[in-house]
């Protein structure tokens, strides 16, 4: 089969509240083993799943800039924070479409956890209209790609239903509508066990940049005094 030059662009969401290594390395590995072109994360202005952020969005917006500093890969896109209104992923991919057009692949990453949950989301089932989803396992949550379908939740499994690619070759075959499950280093790092470190006076160093670390002392964000 004659694959398409293009080299899928992927996308990670997240309240990144704050960025931390669990991120960074699903989109370094992301970027290597589905042999992406380019990785935007998107840190989301209101994200409609969960409350309010502890930080404001131009703040995670900052920590995920600084975050990516230096990484060519890595980009970041603050295509939600420049729209209000909910950060709908539907919507993301929508705006995204008109920007690079029908035909190029699109992925949407996302951790075991989140996939868990898809079928909540606003519009979930269009998405795959709009982009591939590439799934990365995280500790402490079952649904990865070796135990679908009977871990998934019946609709999910159901949008399954001849969507899992075997290999990420497939990426490149369609502008969307695949699902991928792909193996990352597993890390049990969250951004609420770092919110709680740091709202305890505890450690949070190693867990994400220093940058990162240095930015969040600055600004006394977390309601901590340790860094
Ligand atoms: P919180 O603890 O505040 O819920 P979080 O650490 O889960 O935050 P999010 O910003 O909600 O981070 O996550 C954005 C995306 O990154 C989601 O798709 C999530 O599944 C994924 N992700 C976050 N941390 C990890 C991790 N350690 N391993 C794999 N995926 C992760």
């Amino acid at each position: 089969m004659k694959l398409p030059t293009e080299a899928p662009i992927g996308l990670l969401g997240g309240t990144f509240d704050p960025i931390h290594f669990g991120h960074l390395r699903l989109a370094e590995e992301a970027h290597e083993t589905l042999g992406l072109g380019q990785l935007r994360l998107v840190p989301a202005g209101e994200p409609p799943h969960r409350g309010t952020p502890r930080s404001p969005a131009e703040d995670r917006l900052a920590m995920a800039r600084l975050a990516v500093e230096g990484n060519s890969r890595l980009a970041v896109d603050d295509i939600e924070i420049r729209h209000e209104g909910p950060s709908y992923s539907v919507l993301t991919l929508t705006r995204l479409r008109e920007e690079i057009g029908t035909h190029h692949p699109l992925v949407l990453l996302l951790g075991a956890d989140a996939f868990e949950g898809l079928a909540t989301w606003h519009r979930w089932t269009d998405i795959f209209d709009l982009a591939h989803v590439a799934v990365a396992n995280r500790p402490g949550y079952a649904p990865h790609g070796r135990r679908w379908p009977e871990v998934l939740s019946p609709e999910l499994a159901k949008a399954c239903e001849g969507r899992v690619l075997k290999s990420a070759d497939q990426l490149r075959a369609s502008p969307a509508g695949g699902i991928l499950p792909f193996d990352m280093t597993p890390l049990a790092i969250s951004a609420t066990l770092i919110r709680d470190l740091l709202h305890h006076g505890h450690s949070a160093r190693y867990l994400l940049p220093d940058p990162v670390l240095d930015y969040i002392a600055a600004r006394q964000l977390y309601g901590g005094s340790a860094s």
